[in-house]
């Protein structure tokens, strides 16, 4: 059985308890066609701009997960990130960690993103993200109910922790993989470290050899595991 069949297709109780949360968590998704980069908990006002002067000015294509509150907060930067091609997804409505809450909770946080989104870009986001990476077996039923696909990344930065902009860069160096979704986080208040370190990372993964690429719906459905940092957060 292949893990995407296990995850929609295992019983609840068997997915559900907490001593799986590992195994669940330590599903990452790598893109077929190159790196991707993604930003997360945006737009920011300060911040996302920035982003998006780095990425037009090296021609780079990213995936943003922007939370319904501040894409509704922050509608003229939603639609800078669209204008600019940009990808966009649903990172919930209010970035509430979607395990341990109602059914109807996560419908809401899905369905009030999606409706922000889609009222301020035209279209519904094709990708969400689960805040955290956390979610459980209730998650991916809803979203293909909605034709939407999951996404979490093979490469977390770790930047909403960092301490500099040199363990950013550190950390990405060693774990730097063919085809890595590469998350950083825009929307976070310590973003700054973040863009000091996005050119210098970008500079590496270019004198690696590597492309960027958008992220791919093909490869992203198909979850694989790998050994990269476990993520705890996004
Ligand atoms: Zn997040």
């Amino acid at each position: 059985m292949s893990l995407s069949s296990f995850l929609n297709q295992t019983p609840p109780l068997l997915v559900n308890p907490s001593f799986l949360a590992p195994l669940l968590h330590g599903i990452h998704f790598r893109n077929r066609s190159g790196i991707s980069l993604t930003f997360d908990d945006g737009p920011h006002p300060e911040y996302t701009p920035a982003v998006l002067r780095i990425c037009s000015q090296r021609k780079i294509p990213a995936a943003f997960f922007l939370t319904g509150e501040k894409a509704a907060r922050h509608a003229d930067l939603t639609n800078a990130i669209r204008n600019a091609g940009h990808q966009i997804g649903n990172h919930g409505f209010s970035h509430r960690r979607l395990t341990f809450c109602s059914g109807a909770v996560i419908r809401r946080e899905i369905d009030e993103g999606n409706n922000i989104l889609e009222e301020i870009c035209g279209s519904r986001p094709l990708f969400f993200r689960p805040p955290y990476g956390r979610f459980d077996f209730r998650l991916r039923p809803l979203l293909t109910a909605r034709g939407q696909i999951m996404v979490l990344w093979s490469l977390l930065s770790y930047d909403f922790r960092a301490h500099t902009a040199g363990e950013i860069i550190r950390l990405v160096e060693k774990y730097l993989h063919p085809g890595a979704v590469i998350v950083l986080h825009d929307g976070h208040p310590r973003a700054g470290m973040m863009l000091q370190a996005l050119p210098v990372i970008l500079d590496m993964i270019e004198k690696r050899g590597y492309t960027f690429a958008p992220l791919d719906p093909d490869t992203c459905s198909n979850p694989t595991f790998c050994q990269f940092p476990s993520p705890d957060g996004s």
